[in-house]
């Protein structure tokens, strides 16, 4: 995983963890309908976690940056 001012940079998805541990309604995993997001340790330290496999299905739909109340998701 590349690592840089604490964003974990994936192919074309960026999250800011630092705002994922402050989140406490994981918009990001419930509206992608492609299934691009999962939100692990929800209780102690919530952290979005990418889909390697499912991120080429990403349409740039942008509803999951829209939901995001932590503004937390760039999409290059
Ligand atoms: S990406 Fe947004 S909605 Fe998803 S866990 Fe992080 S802060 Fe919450
Ligand atoms: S842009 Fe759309 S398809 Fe891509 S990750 Fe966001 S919600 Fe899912």
């Amino acid at each position: 995983m590349e690592v840089s001012n604490n964003c974990s940079t994936k192919t074309f998805h960026i999250i800011n963890e630092n705002k994922c541990l402050k989140c406490q309604t994981f918009e990001c995993e419930n509206v992608c309908f492609r299934g691009i997001y999962k939100v692990i340790n929800k209780d102690l330290a919530p952290k979005c976690v990418i889909a390697k496999e499912r991120e080429p299905f990403c349409v740039k739909c942008h509803l999951c940056t829209t939901a995001c109340k932590q503004k937390a998701i760039e999409i290059l």
